[in-house]
């Protein structure tokens, strides 16, 4: 059965059968005449015809399921599964477990093959897990300057913005009316109304990235992968783990996506029309300026004025605009 170990991949069309064996399609074969299983097929569709001599003729059973066997005058035929079994391995229990010993190393052969083939990118595997452990550094060195810059409760209101969706930014202002008609006159009328400041983009997962435990994750990915043993031929365990761990594969692609969208994320989230946004984010003065600072920090550019300045004109920017009497923060 040495051919059955250099077995790639099941048999699936007939013409591949005929390329690989001289089949002898006059030939009937009998239990007299066999000797031993060659390869198993599964055809897609049941082109092959039995071979087999039963009842005084030939079976003839069209069939997608069978053997090519050997004769032992050395001719190669076909034969279907249900005749292999029931007729020519009925009550022999030799030709029996040669049948399904064949189907067995075919089985292990074609997994060892697609296993080695996937151990040729082994190399291309391990890089592609240290690069998304690259690119996680990356994504927490920007994370802890952004964290760095703003005031601790500013950080919270935008993880808890995000975990709510809710990223308007809203401020009122004050319209005060007097009441010139002669019923009310010198009464005074005062109602807010509401100013969007804009929406703030960027927010996302990377705001509580630590939890994800994606560094874990990768590290068990690769000390696993670094693991996976380069001998040709592995043990059954061997196997199983080696495809566990290319089942894995398509986490390592979650993650790698992942990656790519909170990096594009926090880009957009540093725009500096973006960044502005911040000072609008809550009300304390003394908070909103430390927010003017962070936004220089992070865009490496002065604004050209005090942060308290700075805060000061967006105020005024908003009364002006409106004519308003009074602004604040929309709760
Ligand atoms: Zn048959």
């Amino acid at each position: 059965m040495s051919s059955s170990f250099t077995a790639t991949h099941e048999i699936k069309y007939l013409d591949e059968i005929k390329s690989l064996f001289a089949i002898d399609f006059d030939c009937l074969l009998s239990k007299e005449t066999y000797s031993r299983p060659l390869r198993s097929y599964h055809l897609i569709k049941s082109e092959a015809q039995c071979q087999f001599f039963k009842k005084g003729s030939r079976c003839g059973q069209e069939h997608s399921h069978g053997f090519a066997v050997e004769c032992i005058n050395g001719q190669r035929v076909l034969i279907g599964n249900c005749c292999a079994f029931n007729h020519l391995g009925l009550d022999d229990d030799q030709v029996k477990k040669a049948l399904l010993e064949l189907g067995s190393a075919e089985r292990i052969s074609i997994r060892t093959h697609q296993i080695n083939e996937r151990l040729k990118d082994r190399t291309e595997l391990i890089t592609r897990v240290k690069n998304a452990l690259k690119q996680l550094r990356h994504l927490e060195t920007q994370i802890f300057r952004i964290r760095e810059a703003f005031p601790e409760a500013v950080f919270e209101n935008l993880v808890e913005r995000w975990r709510r969706n809710s990223f308007q930014i809203t401020w009122e202002y004050q319209i005060t009316k007097k009441d010139e008609t002669a019923k009310g006159k010198g009464a005074v009328e005062r109602l807010w109304y509401p100013h969007i400041c804009g929406f703030l983009k960027g927010l996302g997962l990377w705001l509580d990235l630590d939890a994800q435990g994606y560094q874990e994750k990768l590290y068990s990915f690769l000390h696993r992968v670094e693991a996976i043993p380069t001998k040709k031929r592995l043990t059954k365990a061997e196997l199983l783990e080696t495809e566990a761990i290319f089942r894995e594969l398509g986490a390592l692609s979650v993650i790698e996506r992942e990656f790519g969208a909170q990096q594009k994320l926090i880009f957009d989230f540093l725009e500096p029309a973006n960044l502005v946004l911040t000072v609008q984010l809550v009300k304390t003065q003394a908070l909103r300026a430390k927010n003017v600072e962070a936004v220089q920090q992070l865009t490496s550019t002065l604004l050209g004025v005090r942060p308290e300045r700075f805060v000061a004109e967006v105020d005024q920017d908003l009364k002006q605009r409106y004519g308003a009497t009074g602004i604040r923060i929309a709760s």
